[in-house]
């Protein structure tokens, strides 16, 4: 079995010297445990602050040692009668190829004709993410006008839709023409601005925005949060899901200068972290799939092959490769 180990901490955006890719040997089953072959795994950004020693929400990666994140599985060989040869399991032990386990960090994929890997985006983390940010954080009202960068990503796509779906007026910000023209044609957002060709970014987001705003979904940080503070609407809420634009940064970076327009619009800013508020899985895979089966919902994916090209993906994150959700196919 083969599996990627974190070499060095990077500094900076990842390279890939900084991984390595170890072959290990798949060890003999003891009592009750069962063998997983990974067949999907997901990159996400939150791995790249695992990549550094400081005290978070959850723990750093070892050095030398194995990564780990979301994955879906298929079960090979088994002495727990509760995973069948077969079952199909999501778990959090991705970039390897093969483990075993006892089956208590595993849960059964639920039977439905949505490809598998949907439970590594639209109806997994990152799906909850989007609909947990949009009616939990930022208590989307119908009408409301929503704002949310990274809006061509796995979470970013997702708000878009759901936002749209709510009657909402919706705008984004992405990184390509390309990705601008997926937004306006496959997911009807009403305008979309480039924040790398525009050269006033505060403008192209309040052209985009005619009527202010009232829900920022925040995904990206920096100059993208300045600029939306100012074009807030009075009483706006802003649900803080992300920062990515501060991820790789190896200086402390600057806040925005205008944070009295909290006060002066009156607004809620909230940050949030998905798994908070897991006891609401159930009840929004419920809704997603009906969302996705009647074809009011649809998630793009950009899938790079084999365990080798993990670190290839998961450094893709932070240049803006992906549309959609960013997966790699291991099996
Ligand atoms: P995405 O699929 O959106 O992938 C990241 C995208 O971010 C890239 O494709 C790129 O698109 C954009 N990007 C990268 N660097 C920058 C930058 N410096 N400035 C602006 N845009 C950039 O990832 P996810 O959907 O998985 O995650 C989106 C955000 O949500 C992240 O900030 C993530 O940390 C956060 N998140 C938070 C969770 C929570 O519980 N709070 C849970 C899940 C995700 P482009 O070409 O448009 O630049």
């Amino acid at each position: 079995s083969r599996e990627i180990h974190l070499k060095h901490r990077p500094s900076g955006i990842p390279g890939s010297e900084d991984f390595s890719l170890v072959s290990v040997p798949v060890g003999v089953l003891k009592e009750g445990e069962v063998l997983v072959k990974n067949l999907w795994m997901s990159v996400d950004p939150y791995m790249r602050g695992r990549m550094l020693e400081r005290k978070s929400y959850i723990a750093p990666f070892e050095l030398g040692e194995v990564l780990s994140g979301g994955a879906i599985g298929e079960v090979v060989e088994t002495n727990n009668p509760a995973f069948p040869v077969g079952s199909k399991v999501a778990n959090m032990s991705g970039w390897r190829e093969y483990f075993s386990t006892s089956g208590a960090d595993l849960q059964l994929l639920p039977k439905t004709d949505i490809p598998d890997q949907a439970f590594l985006g639209v109806l997994g983390m990152p799906g909850m993410t989007a609909y947990t940010g949009l009616s939990k954080i930022a208590q989307l009202k119908e009408g409301d006008s929503v704002f949310v960068s990274a809006a061509s990503g796995a979470v970013g796509a997702i708000v878009c839709q759901i936002a749209k779906l709510k009657g909402c007026y919706v705008a984004g910000s992405v990184g390509s023409d390309e990705k601008a023209r997926y937004l306006l044609e496959e997911l009807g957002v009403d305008a979309v601005v480039n924040y790398k060709t525009t050269d006033n970014l505060q403008e192209s987001i309040a052209k985009a925005c005619p009527e202010g705003i009232d829900v920022y979904f925040e995904n990206v940080g920096g100059a993208h949060l300045e600029a939306v503070l100012n074009l807030m609407n009075d009483y706006g809420r802003i649900a803080v899901c992300g920062m990515i634009d501060q991820y790789n940064a190896t200086s402390p970076s600057a806040g925005p200068s205008n944070l009295s327009q909290l006060i002066i619009k009156k607004l809620t800013m909230q940050g949030f972290i998905v798994f908070d508020h897991w006891d609401g899985y159930p009840a929004f895979v419920e809704q997603m799939t009906q969302w996705i089966q009647q074809g009011k919902i649809s998630a793009k994916e950009t899938v790079y092959q084999g365990i080798e090209q993990a670190p290839e993906a998961f450094i893709g994150l932070f240049t803006g490769k992906n549309t959609g959700k960013m997966l790699v196919k291991l099996a």
